[in-house]
C-alpha cells in the first residue's frame, strides 16, 4: 500500500471564512481530520460527515493527548495510506507545535506539506480594525509566549520587549497578566501604553477589551473572559481606544466597552 500523506494546516483564529482555499481543498480530501481544542466549531462544520474525526485537544483540566502520540498517530494513519489533515488553530507553525510533527514526520520518512493560517494576532487585530505595524506607530511587532512551565518565571527578554516603537502580541498570558504587566512596567514601558484584548476572535463569542497597561491586569481578571484570550499592547492600540470613547485608565472603563 502506498505511503499517504499529512498536512500541517491552519485553521485560522475561527471565523471559517479565513481558512485559505488550501485548506478548504485538503480538507474536502481528508480521509482523517486530527484537530486541536482550538479549532472551532463553526470549521469543524466544513469537516465531510465521512471523514474521519480525532480530537487531541487540550482542556483546562482534562488530560491533553502527549505529544507524541499524536506524532505517532500521524506516522500510523499515513502508513496505511491515509490523506490526513492536521488542524490546527490560527497557524500551524506560530506556537502550534507544528515544526515539533513536521519534524516527526520527516524522520519517520512521511510526506507532508504546510498550510498556513492566518494567526490570532492578525485576526484579532483585523477584527478591531487595528493594525500590528503602523508608520509613526509600531515599527515593528513581536509575537511572543506568556505561557510558563509550573513554578517557574516567564523566560522572556523583558528589556527588549519594553519597547514603546514596537508591537507586542502575548499569545497564552492570561494566568500570567500580572507578571508580564510587572516585568513590562519595571523595564521600562509605561503604565499609559495601550492594550487591547481580544477573547474568541473572529468567532460570534468574541469579547474586547480596551484598556491602558497600568489596569490591565486588574481589567482582564474582572472581565471573567473564557476561551482564548490574546493582548495586544502598544501604540496602535491606542486607535481601539480613541474609537471607544474613553481614556481606558479606569477598569470601569475598559469592561464599559466590551462586547
Ligand atoms: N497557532 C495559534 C496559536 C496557538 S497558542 C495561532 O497562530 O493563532 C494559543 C493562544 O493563541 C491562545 O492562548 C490565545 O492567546 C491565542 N488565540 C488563538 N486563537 C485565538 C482567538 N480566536 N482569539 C484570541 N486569542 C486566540
Amino acid at each position: 500500500m502506498s505511503v499517504g500523506k499529512v498536512y500541517l494546516v491552519g485553521a485560522g483564529p475561527g471565523d471559517p471564512e479565513l481558512l485559505t482555499l488550501k485548506a478548504i481543498r485538503v480538507i474536502a480530501r481528508a480521509d482523517v481530520v486530527v484537530y486541536d481544542r482550538l479549532v472551532s466549531n463553526r470549521i469543524l462544520e466544513t469537516v465531510g460527515a465521512g471523514v474521519v474525526r480525532i480530537d487531541v485537544g487540550k482542556q483546562a483540566d482534562f488530560h491533553p493527548v502527549p505529544q507524541a502520540e499524536i506524532n505517532e498517530t500521524l506516522i500510523c494513519l499515513a502508513r496505511a495510506g491515509r490523506l490526513v489533515v492536521r488542524l490546527k488553530g490560527g497557524d500551524p507553525f506560530i506556537f502550534g507545535r507544528g515544526c515539533e510533527e513536521a519534524a516527526e514526520l520527516e524522520a519517520a520518512g512521511i510526506p507532508y506539506e504546510v498550510i498556513p493560517g492566518i494567526t490570532a494576532a492578525q485576526g484579532c487585530a483585523a477584527a478591531a480594525r487595528i493594525p500590528l505595524t503602523h508608520r509613526g506607530l509600531a515599527s515593528g511587532v513581536r509575537y511572543v509566549t506568556g505561557h510558563r512551565k509550573a513554578n517557574e518565571p516567564l523566560d522572556l527578554d523583558w528589556a527588549s520587549l519594553a519597547d514603546p516603537d514596537t508591537t507586542l502580541v502575548v499569545y497564552m498570558g492570561l494566568s500570567n497578566i500580572e507578571e508580564i504587566v510587572g516585568q513590562l512596567v519595571a523595564h521600562g514601558l509605561a503604565m499609559s501604553t495601550p492594550v487591547l484584548a481580544v477573547c474568541q476572535g473572529t468567532t460570534p463569542g468574541e469579547r474586547r477589551l480596551c484598556t491602558r497597561l497600568g489596569a490591565l491586569a486588574e481589567a482582564a481578571h474582572a472581565a471573567a473572559f473564557s476561551g482564548p484570550v490574546l493582548f495586544i499592547i502598544g501604540r496602535v492600540a491606542g486607535l481601539a481606544l480613541e474609537r471607544s470613547g474613553h481614556d481606558g485608565a479606569t477598569i470601569a472603563e475598559a469592561l464599559s466597552v466590551m462586547a
